[in-house]
């Protein structure tokens, strides 16, 4: 695998093995090497050029409302040697298809900062510590066109990596509210409301909410509530940034849970719905399927 793979996948933090970065035939690394005239020392902050295959990344254009896919021209990119563990690369991507419009034949610039375990290696094993696109206008990540909660996931999760607790957990937050809620509406639970028409305060939503579609997964059953109540004290401010970092896991784990179990339940519903119509239409039931 090359590197231009792994920022290709710049969503994917894991660590990977790829093919060396730097060629030993041009550069050398002068706290491993003895000097050599034929070849250039890499000292922290040189800015040398790799050759890492090209980056192919996937973007939306919401002019065209299409995907649209962005390449480097070339192999050869300029990389920062922050120290022999991280270096920084700046790119440009440019629109490939033919029909781009006046949107996606603006180039993008892209920014990664990567940490390996020694960039001089033949086979380093590296990480995607932090990237930053500038988009022209009209051009969307992919996660920002699926649904709202993949959109939020992305940016909690982008907010944690940057350390910005009490952000990110505000977006777990809100996908546990909105998704509760709106299981509740299309579920017809009128007891979320209050006689004024108002919805009854969250705590006392999700319980009933999860008491009629049991959604809190069952590995969360006994302290779900509880991590709710963490969630919103986080949110709320009560807690400080350093709380809600080292929460953020469990709390992500949580709210996926919820929201997986809230997707099997809408499946359920639709299948049983499905079903109903079928057995209606064959004329084996009225249509009720407790019947
Ligand atoms: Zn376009």
């Amino acid at each position: 695998m090359r590197l231009s793979t792994i920022l290709s996948e710049y969503y994917n933090n894991q660590i990977r093995e790829v093919e060396s970065i730097i060629d030993k035939d041009k550069y050398f690394d002068p706290e491993e090497d003895i000097a050599d005239e034929n070849r250039i020392p890499v000292y922290n902050g040189t800015v040398l050029n790799i050759d890492i295959g090209t980056i192919v990344i996937h973007f939306f254009c919401a002019t065209r409302n299409d995907t649209v896919t962005y390449k480097t021209q070339s192999h050869v990119i300029h990389a920062l040697v922050v120290n022999n563990k991280i270096i920084s690369i700046d790119c440009t991507l440019d629109c490939i298809e033919t029909d781009a419009c006046k949107d996606c034949t603006k180039p993008i610039q892209a920014w990664f900062l990567i940490e390996a375990d020694n960039i001089f290696s033949d086979k380093p094993n590296v990480r995607i510590i932090k990237y930053n696109f500038k988009l022209p206008e009209n051009i969307k990540y992919m996660f920002e066109t699926t649904d709202c909660y993949s959109e939020w996931f992305a940016k909690a999760d982008y907010a944690y990596r940057e350390r910005l607790g009490a952000g990110a957990v505000i977006y777990l937050r809100t996908i546990f509210e909105k998704l509760t809620k709106s299981l509740g509406d299309s579920e017809n639970i009128g007891e979320m409301y209050k006689s004024n028409g108002h919805t009854k305060p969250f705590e006392q939503i999700l319980s009933i909410v999860d008491e009629k579609c049991s959604i809190i997964p069952d590995l969360y059953k006994k302290n779900g509530y509880e991590l709710f109540r963490k969630l919103s004290d986080i949110a709320h401010g009560n807690q400080d940034e350093q709380t809600a970092i080292a929460n953020y896991p469990d709390l992500r784990r949580l709210v996926q849970g919820v929201v997986d179990n809230v997707q099997n339940k809408r499946d359920e519903l639709y299948a049983n719905k499905e079903l109903k119509c079928a057995l209606a239409k064959v004329g084996l039931s009225n249509g009720d399927i407790n019947e």
